[in-house]
């Protein structure tokens, strides 16, 4: 995992080591899914669209991916990635290339504990199942398929009976809000080994209107820090940046209290491959900066004035440009480019004012 290394004195200040590669690469490998989440950031469809990298292009993929180093975390998602056949030999593929690989398939029916196994024969270990509310009428109103919360809990089972381990996401909105500690009790449960809160990002079917306010999101935040100390399982925050803000607020400047992937943000140690092979700093945040079916995956991250941008502080804007903790947090940028439609506009969800804000 790329690494940070701590500059000056200000518990924000972290330099970071993301330019080189990502640490996460997510894999839109097709935009098929039997699901209709209100909440879908892929807008996914009932087909494959016919557009789609071929197998062969995956294989492209995969050998490109295997260029950076160090080499990234894959994930490979969707639509629901278990509505392609050759999902197994690409996964296989990419980690013959050296690439950790995970997978985060809908549940649906193809969630077996045939392609199970064969996830673990092609060298998967890390799976991720989605659960968005703590009761079937919450989860599957969500969802908009009835049967989805029981089928993901048989689903989490039978992946930990098939050798792989369990992460669930959950998306946090008003629609799921007041069912978070009871969520965090069936974590502890289920024995799933990291519970991803993605904070909501207006895009793809997602509203503004089902986002929580600043002041939502600061008490969720410090909700998270006590359930932190406590938990029998690590959890992380996805499009919720300033949780490392009140990690560091509330911890005294810990940096290892703070989620597993240091700092990373879109662009700035995440990149998305759609599943027509366009590259985005990240599925949420999708400003086209080029096609793997005719570009370098490797030198557009490294490279495009897009991703260059991303990972300058230095050109944040409003309160996030002038926050001590930019360099811990720095905002979401796919938050900030989903309501402003500009990716370096401070975040508009963070309730903290730095003391240089004269805004
Ligand atoms: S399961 Fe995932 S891809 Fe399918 S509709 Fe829901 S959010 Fe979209
Ligand atoms: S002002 Fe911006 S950089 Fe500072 S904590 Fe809030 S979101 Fe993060």
């Amino acid at each position: 995992m790329t690494s940070t290394t701590r500059v000056g004195s200000h518990p924000g200040a972290v330099a970071l080591n993301y330019r080189a590669a990502p640490v996460v690469a997510f894999w839109e490998i097709t935009k098929a899914c039997a699901l209709a989440c209100r909440h879908c950031r892929a807008q996914a469809q009932p087909k494959r669209h016919p557009l789609e990298l071929t197998t062969r292009e995956c294989f492209a993929v995969v050998e490109e991916l295997g260029r950076f180093q160090p080499k990234p975390i894959l994930v490979i998602s969707g639509g629901d990635p278990l509505m392609r056949r050759d999902l197994f030999e690409v996964a296989g593929c990419a980690v013959d290339h050296g690439l950790r690989t995970s997978l985060s398939p809908s549940v649906t029916a193809l969630v077996t504990a045939t392609n199970l196994g064969r996830a673990y024969r092609a060298g998967v270990r890390h799976i991720s199942f989605s659960l968005d509310g703590a009761t079937p009428q919450v989860h599957d109103g969500f969802r908009g398929v009835a049967g989805s919360f029981d089928r993901t809990l048989e689903s989490i089972a039978m992946a930990q009976e098939a050798g792989l381990t369990v992460q669930l996401n959950t998306t946090v909105s008003r629609w799921n809000l007041a069912q978070l500690p009871e969520l965090a009790e069936i974590m502890a449960r289920t024995g799933v080994i990291l519970w991803d809160l993605f904070f909501l990002v207006p895009t793809g079917r997602a509203s503004a209107q089902e986002m929580l306010s600043p002041q939502e999101h600061e008490e969720v935040f410090n909700w998270l820090y006590d359930l932190s100390l406590r938990a029998s399982f690590p959890l992380k925050t996805t499009l919720g940046q300033h949780y490392r803000r009140v990690t560091l607020q509330r911890s005294g400047g810990d940096l290892e209290r703070i989620d597993s992937l240091p700092s990373s943000n879109d662009g700035n140690g995440i990149c998305f491959i759609s599943h027509i092979g366009e590259v985005y700093p990240s599925g949420f945040l999708p400003v086209p900066c080029g096609n793997v079916r005719n570009v370098s995956l490797v030198a557009t991250y490294r490279e495009h004035p897009v991703f260059l941008s991303l990972r300058d502080k230095g050109q944040l804007k409003g309160k996030c440009g002038v926050c001590p903790f930019n360099a811990a947090c720095g905002g979401c940028r796919a938050r900030a480019y989903g309501l402003t439609g500009d990716y370096l506009a401070a975040d508009p969800t963070c309730a903290f004012v730095p003391p240089a804000w004269k805004g």
